[in-house]
């Protein structure tokens, strides 16, 4: 368990919107999910950065603006947004000014059309999820070694060395992601032990 990696976390900041994210290219409304970064090589800049575990100045920054499709989330006319960027494991950095300058590379105005704002740092996502050490969303990093061994190498990676407890969440495989496979596998696993 103590080699477990657990990758780079994240900073994110939620914003109630006076109207719409002025893109500088109206087609990205049309996209629940923006990610900003320019070019491929900018973005792997970034990331490589975040995982030498440095701030990356220009970060590559997910967006999403979910009233857009819901407009049930906001009063008439307003607009909901949130954006996060990678930071190293546990960072304390206020990433705040820096995520809202890369929006505005390509959404010129945004600034202006915030409203209201709140974060979170790794160390609140920590305290709001026990399972996001650190602020690693992902429940650990997924690389070639923790991709089918997290939390670490079993035959069946839901059980325990304890028969009467199994382990499911993203710190299992196939790891991070809203597919629902980690849970589905150890429902199948406890199913197989306990009913076949
Ligand atoms: C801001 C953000 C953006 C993301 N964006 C994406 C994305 O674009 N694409 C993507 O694929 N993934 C994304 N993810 C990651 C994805 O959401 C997670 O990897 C995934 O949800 C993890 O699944 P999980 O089953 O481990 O945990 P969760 O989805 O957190 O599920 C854990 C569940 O267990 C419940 N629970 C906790 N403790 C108890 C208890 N004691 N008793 C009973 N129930 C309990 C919780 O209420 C929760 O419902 C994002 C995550 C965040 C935070």
């Amino acid at each position: 368990m103590s080699k477990f990696k657990y990758g780079p976390a994240v900073f994110k900041i939620d914003y109630a919107l006076k109207e719409s994210i002025p893109w500088k290219d109206p087609r990205c409304l049309k996209a629940s999910t923006a990610h900003l970064g320019g070019t491929i090589e900018e973005i792997a800049f970034a990331e490589k950065q975040v995982w030498n575990g440095k701030h990356a100045e220009k970060p590559y920054v997910l967006l999403a603006q979910q009233s857009e499709f819901d407009n049930t989330r906001t009063p008439e006319g307003q607009h909901t947004c949130w954006a996060y960027c990678h930071v190293p494991y546990g960072s304390e950095k206020d990433m705040s000014s820096i995520i809202e300058n890369q929006i505005e590379r390509f959404a010129p105005g945004f600034k202006d059309v915030i409203q209201a704002k709140s974060h979170f740092s790794p160390k609140m996502y920590q305290e709001y999820n026990p399972n996001y050490i650190g602020g690693v969303i992902s429940g650990g990093a997924t690389d070639v070694t923790q991709l089918f061994t997290r939390p670490v190498a079993r035959l069946n990676p839901y059980t325990t060395p304890n028969s009467s407890i199994y382990i499911c969440s993203s710190s299992t495989p196939p790891g991070g992601g809203v597919h629902g496979m980690c849970g589905y596998n150890a429902a199948e696993t406890v199913f197989d032990k306990l009913f076949k």
